[in-house]
């Protein structure tokens, strides 16, 4: 056996040597701040621009956004959306969701729902935290979704923002599609 190399070894195991090695690089990271999170008791900050949970939105008067145009399911490379939409009797033209339906478990937080929709109808949110033992819960309905979008809707406003699908005031209020108010007939006409 090589002489050198055995003694190499013997100094090593008396003088500890690899330990000493591990030691200071623990050391040296002591004064490092840390890159780890103790989660859940920690959470880091979201970006505005975050991919989380889907949500349905309303207009500020309260009125549903959604005119159930399927231009969302249309959009949705995994087929987890499903709209089921009908003319409103009262006005004319205007359809609205009767159903809608998100099955979150096949979702891929693409966001190509949200660039379709014409009317900012729906918005992702910063939630995340929606594991649970029943995946059946999992299927989001129409009240669920507007319920995300109405405690989230600061999130589901900024991811909006973020992606340059909705502006604060007036100038964004302009661009966003309204059906057209039914004009009445005059008897005369
Ligand atoms: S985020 Fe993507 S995968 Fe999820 S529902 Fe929207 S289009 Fe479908
Ligand atoms: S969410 Fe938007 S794209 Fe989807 S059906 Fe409603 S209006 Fe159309």
């Amino acid at each position: 056996m090589n002489t050198t190399l055995t003694t190499k070894k013997f100094f090593d195991a008396v003088l500890f040597r690899e330990i000493w090695k591990a030691m200071k690089v623990t050391f040296r990271h002591m004064f490092h701040k840390p890159m780890t999170f103790q989660y859940p008791r920690e959470k880091r900050t979201i970006p505005d621009a975050h991919r989380g949970a889907l949500g349905l939105l309303r207009y500020d008067d309260g009125k549903e956004r959604c005119v159930g145009c399927d231009l969302c399911e249309a959009a949705c490379p995994s087929h987890c959306i499903k709209v089921i939409s009908e003319e409103d009797k009262s006005l004319p033209l205007q359809r609205y969701a009767t159903e809608f339906y998100i099955d979150i478990t096949k979702c891929v937080f693409c966001g190509y729902c949200v660039e379709a929709c014409p009317v900012n109808a729906l918005a992702m949110t910063k939630v995340y935290e929606f594991s649970t033992h029943d995946k059946r819960t999992l299927l989001f309905d129409k009240q669920r979704l507007y319920e995300i979008g109405e405690r989230y809707l600061e999130d589901a406003k900024r991811y909006l923002y973020a992606h340059n699908q909705e502006k604060e005031g007036e100038e964004s209020r302009a661009y966003r599609y309204h059906f057209p108010v039914p004009v009445e007939k005059s008897p005369e006409s």
